[in-house]
């Protein structure tokens, strides 16, 4: 048998080089080998020389040697983005002035792929792909690419590196192994970096593993700081998560990380256009990346949808609501758990909606709970507010993290009563007054359509009057969801993502949050985590970003 340690992305790591070879060589490899990349980001390429050929690492180059070892002016790393590029120049011009002749001119002899037959298997060593060196042969490309890929050698095992992600597949007969990169570690949050080993044997099928690998991380964040290189090479290093070179990593990888976008790419928002009582800020980190969670293009907000069923059957409810529509409800243990994950999950605003709220006996324990632990906005219609559910409501007085959202659609009940029922304006409005006379803080929406757009301006008039003023009075558009015929049409590549959960399950946003009427925007069913559920929208935002590279526009149709 023989058992090869494959590495490659040193990316001027001799710390981990070092590391790399100590483990091979405790895992019993027969040979070590490097698939190229012996430069960038840290700042001691000329270090690795010595520990590749004393070591008897047996080398292919990849693009990096290439460039280097030709003096050309760009790494040819593939990246199309301009930040990632501008990083990418950095590291490799840096890498190219601290390269010795003799290193180069090294690399110029080294091959840049290389096919033999060990022990009967039949083994193709590349850098980036059997298509390009500085192809990305990423886990998450679509079968018929990967195929490709594999056609193009057709080797009983290919073995690459260069994307940064290490994976092992089989596609046929074939088995791929991406070795990932000594350099710098898996955009994972760890801070260890992978190789992989090889055991070929006549008659066996091969076998791979990755192999994690610690090393001295520190000395090697410490080297890239005293060079004065970039503060995120040496953070990427620390954190385990890449804060440069993002945009060439595809969605589902990138929505695995921390970092998602440049900060440089993220537009400014205006409060009023954006709807939102507080939008949210990116801090300043001294990162020229952002996580897409907490940025105003996904906000910190969770919505809760308690139930569907309604005591009013508005003609344009967006989620098909009604007395008979199907309940969906969320018990009280179910809906605990969801405020805790939200909590651990860092959503910092809770929007509690319906169907009415108030038609769940439990609601009020449930907005006491969730009051305690985030801000809460419950949207409810007002109209309930009798009885024990008054008595109720008082318990509610005094949570300074609480609010209840009520809708009424103009200064008088003609436009809010042709869309809700009749009599139903006056009794929102007594609900409203009953809120504010217990103390409970109240916000009221308006929804705007054709015929009621005169009504804006004597309804904040009124409302101003109740000392309901600001941003306490928003006013939305009609969207054309549920039961609604006109409206704005919406979908995921018009809308920021605000993650809302149903009884079905997860969705891309609470205005089409009715499974049966909006089945495009449902992100997976109720046993999906909070957590994945979050990943899910990462991904199909940056799937739909990359599908034009423009951002959503933000209508602020769900406040
Ligand atoms: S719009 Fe609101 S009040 Fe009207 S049916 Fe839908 S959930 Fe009920």
């Amino acid at each position: 048998m023989t058992r090869l340690a494959l590495c490659g992305g040193v990316y001027s790591n001799p710390y981990a080089l070092r590391a790399f070879v100590e483990q091979a060589r405790a895992r019993g490899a027969d040979r070590l080998v490097c698939l190229g990349d012996f430069g960038a980001y840290g700042a001691e390429p000329e270090a690795i020389w010595p520990l590749l050929v004393d070591n008897g690492i047996e080398c292919l180059a990849g693009n990096y040697e290439v460039a280097i070892g030709s003096r050309q002016p760009d790494c040819g790393c593939g990246y199309a983005d301009d930040a990632d590029n501008a990083y990418a120049a950095i590291a490799y011009d840096y890498t190219l002035r601290h390269t010795s002749e003799q290193f180069a001119a090294w690399m110029r002899t080294l091959p840049t792929e290389r096919r033999e037959i060990v022990d009967g298997t039949d083994v193709h060593l590349v850098h980036g792909s059997t298509m390009a060196v500085n192809d990305f042969w990423w886990e998450s490309l679509p079968i018929e690419q990967h195929r490709l890929r594999v056609a193009a050698s057709r080797a009983d095992v290919i073995c690459c590196t260069h994307s940064g992600l290490p994976w092992i597949s089989r596609f046929g007969k074939t088995l791929v192994v991406n070795v990932g990169v000594l350099g710098r570690p898996a955009n994972d949050g760890g801070r260890n970096v992978w190789f992989a080993l090889l055991d070929l044997e006549p008659g066996v099928p091969p076998r791979a593993e990755l192999v994690a690998l610690d090393y001295d991380w520190a000395a090697q964040a410490a080297s890239i700081r005293a060079a004065g290189l970039p503060e995120a090479f040496a953070l990427a290093v620390e954190t385990g998560c890449w804060t440069t070179c993002l945009e060439v990593v595809p969605p589902l990888e990138r929505s695995r990380g921390r970092y998602q976008l440049y900060k440089s790419a993220l537009p400014s928002f205006d409060a009023a256009v954006a709807g939102w009582p507080d939008v949210p800020t990116t801090a300043d980190d001294g990162l020229p990346v952002i996580p897409l969670f907490g940025s105003a293009l996904f906000p910190p907000r969770l919505w809760v949808y308690t139930n569907f069923h309604c005591n009013l059957a508005c003609d344009y409810c967006s989620v098909a609501s009604s007395p008979q529509a199907r309940r969906r409800e969320i018990d009280r243990a179910t809906f605990e758990e969801l405020v805790d994950d939200a909590v651990a999950e860092g959503f910092r605003e809770l929007y509690v909606t319906g169907g009415e709220p108030f038609l769940q006996p439990d609601i009020v324990d449930k907005l006491l709970y969730a009051s305690a632990r985030l801000d809460v906005v419950c949207l409810t219609n007002g109209m309930l507010y009798q009885g024990y559910r008054r008595t109720q409501l008082e318990r509610l007085a005094g949570r300074s993290r609480l609010v209840l959202q009520t809708s009424l659609d103009g200064a008088e009940p003609r436009s809010h009563d042709r869309h809700r029922g009749r009599g139903s304006w006056r009794r929102a409005l007594a609900g409203l007054d009953l809120a504010r006379s217990l103390g409970l803080p109240v916000r009221v929406g308006m929804t705007e359509t054709p015929d009621n757009a005169d009504q804006v301006e004597p309804l904040r008039d009124l409302l101003a009057a109740r000392g309901v003023a600001g941003r306490d009075f928003a006013v939305r558009p009609l969207v054309r969801r549920g039961l609604s015929a006109t409206g704005i049409e919406i979908g995921a590549t018009n809308t920021v993502p605000e993650l809302t959960v149903t009884a079905d399950g997860w969705h891309w946003h609470p205005a089409a949050a009715d499974l049966g009427t909006s089945p495009d925007f449902l992100l997976g069913g109720p046993d999906v985590a909070m957590a994945e559920a979050k990943r899910r929208v990462v991904q199909r935002f940056l799937e739909l970003r990359q599908a034009d590279g423009s951002l959503p526009v933000v209508l602020n149709c769900a406040v």
